[in-house]
């Protein structure tokens, strides 16, 4: 039954128009979870009504099983993303926190000039924290965190992608503040092209719609959408001007490297010396993050390579420490996945449009 379903699930709707504190993060879902937002009376006395009066006022008249998809398979309550859980990008943190971050604490100090842009892209190569940075951006700013990638708009919401742009925005809007962060955006919005189907013509054009709705917000309202993408220059015009700050999220630089990789070796046990960490952080230009990543995990391996079939008959203590040796062995068969060409692609694209910070 789903209006029991959204009878449950429903968050009631706010009284007073106070938003300014951190609302318990991602813990404020749907299912009641939210410290701050216990289910008040109102909820409880309507439970047998079958009707819309359960249903908030600014989503009556929308799809209610939509709507359950939507609280269920796009607002992210999962793994909890800390700035500081982010290495290197200062640049793109601190921008972001003045942007973001203290506006969604504060919407009352950030009106007028000093209003923010509802729209923000993060462009660079796959695997440098913009998934990351939209996760942190939520946490910290005690926002609600929508995540979807364009693919699934148009393979998995087949025939939906239209409406549920629209009921997604209007969850948004209800949960603010919300960051609706949309992954490969690009695919979203890319530039016309002739073989462009009807529908994912009429999902972007909801989608610039509901983007230029955003900045209507209502007082204590606020829907920020973060675009990540690794093709920016496939966005047309009319989509690149409305992320009024877009954000260069380049390749961890060698410094970052040394940060990512002794992150990565914490979790096990290692005699990798301060020199040879220094020395893989140094030969490792070209790697992203989640390339690191790859190739920890692959040397993390090598000792239980090592042993081959006996490792299985040895206890975990037993198992040699990952040593230099086994990230030496490991760079021969992992590679950078970023090419230098697509580099310079973004590189050119952060000159023209990119925002400085
Ligand atoms: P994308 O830029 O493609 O959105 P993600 O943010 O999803 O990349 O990063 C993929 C994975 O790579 C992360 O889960 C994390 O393990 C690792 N990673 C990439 N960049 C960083 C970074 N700057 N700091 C920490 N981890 C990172």
């Amino acid at each position: 039954n789903i209006s029991e379903g959204l009878q449950r699930k429903f968050r009631p709707p706010k009284l007073g128009g106070n938003n300014g504190g951190n609302n318990g993060g991602n813990s404020n879902n749907f299912n009641g979870g939210g410290q701050t937002n216990k289910p008040t009376n109102r909820t409880a006395n309507n439970s047998n009504s079958g009707n819309d009066e359960e249903v908030p006022e600014e989503l009556r008249g929308l799809d209610k099983e939509l709507i359950e998809k939507i609280e269920n398979e796009i607002v992210d309550s999962g793994e909890r993303v800390t700035f500081d859980d982010i290495a290197g990008l200062d640049n793109a943190k601190s921008t972001v926190y003045e942007m973001v971050v203290w506006p969604m604490l504060r919407p009352e100090m950030f009106t007028g000039l000093r209003a923010v842009p509802n729209g923000l892209l993060l462009f660079g190569p796959p695997g440098t924290g913009k998934t990351l940075i939209g996760k942190a951006i939520a946490h910290e700013s005690g926002a609600t965190f929508f995540s979807i990638s364009s693919s699934s708009l148009t393979s998995k919401w087949i025939g939906e992608g239209e409406k549920l742009v629209r009921t997604l925005f209007a969850v948004a809007r209800y949960r603010s503040p919300a960051v609706v962060f949309i992954d490969e955006v690009d695919s979203m919005l890319t530039a016309r092209k002739a073989d462009e189907n009807e529908a994912s013509r009429r999902i972007k054009t909801e989608f610039l719609v509901q983007l230029d709705g955003a900045g209507n917000r209502k007082e204590g309202s606020h829907v920020l959408v973060v675009g990540a993408t690794n093709r920016p220059q496939e966005l047309d015009d009319a989509a690149r001007r409305r992320f009024v700050k877009r954000l260069y999220v380049p390749l961890p630089t060698e410094k970052d490297r040394e940060t990512l990789l002794r992150n990565l070796l914490s979790k096990n046990r290692h005699v990798l010396t301060d020199k040879e960490i220094a020395k893989l952080s140094k030969d490792t230009e070209g790697f992203s993050g989640a390339d690191l990543k790859i190739l920890s995990t692959d040397a993390a391996m090598g000792p239980v390579r090592q042993l081959g079939q006996s490792a299985m008959s040895v206890s975990a203590d037993e198992l040699p420490a990952i040593s230099y040796k086994h990230f030496r062995r490991s760079l021969k068969s992992i590679s950078p996945s970023v090419a230098q060409a697509d580099l310079d692609v973004y590189v050119e694209w952060n000159n023209t449009y990119g925002t400085k910070s």
